[in-house]
């Protein structure tokens, strides 16, 4: 076998050229490519190991000058690991164990050389073991004064338990961030200092993924924590090791977010967001249990009030105080959350019956209609409940909301302090109600409002005395749709100001083109809201729409209803005043409805009565002789008292307008002489005077 070629660099110490001639030879023989260089004393011994890398030093044992054991002496005192054998003659065993001890590989006999090249390539292969060995160690060191680095260094809690529970180790980032010293915690485990309620976890021994945890910090505050565990083998036992940081701040960060998400900051009770999940968890819950989930809407119906005269922190204090009363009024498991401005929603998760939701419901009116003090001042509320209730088939969060949110609206409207359950019937009318407020407002600009109009004839002469403008909707799908239907859904929305505008401005306008054709016309009577006389600048909007129309101010008659005076303030006695001077005449329209205190009305500056044309389709076939006949006959009275131009209303038969002329009415308006008319119609009735003749 042809030996490998292997380089060698090879130091020779031998006084005997011709020797080391004979190790060249030998070494070369067996296969190594040599680089050598002989020396023969301590000096150039020292000098040659100073510079080269050599592989191996050769030596004889006994030179004139230098020794076998001198070149190991230099050697050892170089700290260079090179492999260094003896060659040399005989030098006995001892001497040979001598050198070995001190330090060489081996001993060769020169007379055998032949085991030189064996024994390089054996003390190579050690020197090499050697230095793979030293450098594995070293890497060892290294990396474990890498990892002690970083576990010293790390902020993460780093740790080592052992299955006693003990720590076996902590990093040094215990004491930081929790305050702790190395020692205290070698002495104690983590479970010690785990949150009793998150122990459990911690306490089944196995690699965790993620955990959180709340641990107990050297000032005894609770931190919570986040990490992994993994086991491992140590020592030949099981340890676990932990690492995980202190995520407090981020915990009360995310607490901080969820309060502001689900929270309703002013009163800290759940928004509306937290309400639909409360609610849809009842509902997925009393749906398997069979049972009924209760929401009810709780508003305050004065608050409104208590906020514009007292101001809104005042109001603020007092929303927060009335949330504590319902909260106060409630049991635990259910929620009370609050939508915003007054409103309140009440979840009762798990109900059998409505009379369990009645109760509540008047638990919590009557804990809110006590008085109670805010900032020292006494505060008193009352509230409207509605009232909706889950059942078999209906478990729609956004029907059970809408639908309470109705009948606390309805509980409202018939009377303040009230509860009152949902029923279906509420539904149809919300619907309506909704959709035509939204088709209102685009009816305004497209001229879907128009003006009937209805003759006045003077009871004397039976001639047209004058008009009363009505206004209905013209709607392209639903057709003629009649006052009584959108008056107050206008009055509620703030629409009636434009469409009472529109009304007066085109009563106004038809009435100068009537009489500018020549048609005689001498009053005309338009209806106005309460709302329009509560608009300060109502005067000049009447003045504005007499301007532009050119109308005689004592041609137009503003009729105004009872009730619209009856809970008047002084504001609208002088507005009433003020358009008095403008020149128009004032009539009460429904008298009789609202039972106005006949000293006050004297107070008004008023020019008609119109009675309640209840008053006259109450009267029996031509008698006269019942409770409403002497009410006209009163009514008549009082009008005349007062100076006042009497009209009567409604007359649909011969027998009324008897009755009504006989008791000394002035004017008459109904059915028996005209329906309402378009203004075409209306203008050709006015041409064909008188309309009606009896007989
Ligand atoms: P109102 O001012 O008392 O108007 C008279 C109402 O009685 C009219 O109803 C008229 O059609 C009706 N009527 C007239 N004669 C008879 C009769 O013989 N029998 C019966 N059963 N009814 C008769 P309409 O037009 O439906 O108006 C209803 C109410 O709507 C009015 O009552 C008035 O309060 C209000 N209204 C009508 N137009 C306006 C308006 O332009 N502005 C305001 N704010 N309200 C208006
Ligand atoms: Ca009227
Ligand atoms: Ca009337």
């Amino acid at each position: 076998m042809k030996p490998e070629i292997r380089r060698l660099r090879a130091l020779i110490v031998e006084d005997s050229s011709d020797d080391a001639e004979l190790i060249r030879l030998e070494l070369r023989r067996n296969g190594f490519e040599l680089e050598t260089r002989r020396v023969e004393d301590r000096a150039g011994t020292q000098e040659a190991l100073a510079n080269c890398g050599w592989d191996i030093v050769l030596t004889d044992h006994a030179m004139p000058t230098f020794s076998a054991k001198g070149v190991i002496e230099v050697l050892s005192a170089c700290d260079a690991d090179i492999p260094c054998i003896v060659v040399s003659g005989a030098i006995g065993e001892e001497a040979a164990v001598d050198l070995l001890k001190s330090g060489a590989f081996d001993y060769v006999n020169k007379s055998r050389l032949n085991l030189l090249a064996p024994t390089v390539n054996r003390a190579l292969r050690e020197a090499e073991e050697r230095r793979a060995r030293r450098a594995a160690e070293e890497a060892l060191r290294e990396s474990e004064a890498r990892f002690r680095l970083i576990a010293e260094n790390a902020r993460d809690l780093i740790a080592m338990t052992n299955m006693a529970g003990r720590y076996v180790y902590v990093s040094p980032s215990h004491a930081t961030v929790l305050g702790y010293s190395e020692q205290a915690l070698l002495a104690t485990g983590p479970l010690e200092l785990i949150h009793p309620e998150d122990r459990e976890r911690f306490r089944q021994w196995r690699a965790m993924d993620h955990y959180e945890l709340r641990m107990r910090d050297a000032g005894g505050e609770w931190r919570w924590v986040e990490g992994s565990t993994s086991l491992v083998m140590w020592q030949g036992e099981p340890h676990m090791v932990s690492i995980s940081r202190d995520i407090s701040s981020q915990k009360e960060m995310t607490e901080r977010l969820k309060q502001l998400a689900y929270y309703d900051p002013l009163s800290g009770l759940p928004n509306r967001t937290l309400l639909r999940d409360r609610l849809r968890q009842a509902l997925a819950h009393a749906r398997r249990v069979g049972r009924s989930v209760g929401v009810m809407f709780v508003d305050f119906d004065n608050f409104k009030v208590l906020n514009d005269s007292l101001g809104h922190e005042f109001g603020d204090d007092v929303l927060q105080a009335g949330a504590h009363l319902i909260l106060e009024s409630v049991r635990d498991e259910d929620t009370v959350a609050r939508l915003g401005g007054d409103e309140f929603v009440v979840v009762l998760p798990a109900i059998d019956a409505p009379e369990d939701a009645a109760k509540v419901a008047e638990k919590i009116l009557a804990r809110i209609s006590q008085p109670f003090e805010v900032n020292g001042q006494g505060v008193a509320l009352s509230a409207s409940v509605g009232i909706a209730l889950s059942n078999g088939t209906h478990f729609e969060i956004d029907d059970l909301l809408k639908h309470a949110d109705l009948a606390m609206y309805l509980a409202k409207e018939s009377g303040k302090g009230q509860y009152r359950f949902f029923t279906p019937a509420m539904d149809v009318e919300a619907v309506e109600r909704l959709n035509l407020e939204r088709d209102m407002r685009g009816a305004l600009d497209k001229g879907e409002f128009v003006l009937h109009y209805q003759p006045q004839l003077d009871l004397d002469d039976l001639q047209v005395s004058g008009m009363e403008a009505l206004v209905r909707w013209q709607h392209p799908k639903r057709g003629l749709i009649m006052p009584e239907v959108f008056i107050p859904l206008a009055e509620e929305t703030g629409l009636i100001r434009a469409l009472g505008e529109l009304v007066l401005n085109e009563a106004c306008r038809q009435t100068v083109t009537w009489q500018k054709s020549g048609i005689p016309i001498r009053r005309i009577a338009v209806n106005l809201s309460a709302k329009q006389l509560q608009v300060p600048t109502f005067v000049e909007t009447v003045e504005a729409a007499l301007d532009r129309s050119g109308l005689e101010p004592s041609c137009l008659e503003l009729e105004i209803t009872e009730s619209a005076t009856a809970d008047t303030q002084e504001e609208t006695i002088h507005m009433l005043r003020a358009l008095k001077r403008l020149g128009v005449h004032l009539a009460i329209d429904d008298f009789g409805k609202g039972y106005s205190s006949l000293s006050y009305l004297k107070r008004l500056p008023m020019d008609a009565l119109k009675v309640d044309r209840n008053f006259v389709s109450g009267l029996e076939g031509g008698g006269g002789g019942n409770e409403d006949a002497a009410i006209l006959r009163a009514v008549v009275e009082l009008g005349k008292n007062l100076q006042l131009r009497v009209v009567g209303e409604g007359i649909e038969s011969e027998d009324q307008l008897d009755f009504l002329t006989g008791s000394g009415f002035d004017e008459g308006q109904g059915f028996l002489f005209s329906r309402p008319l378009p203004a075409r119609e209306a203008g050709r009735l006015l041409r064909r005077e008188p309309v009606w003749r009896a007989g």
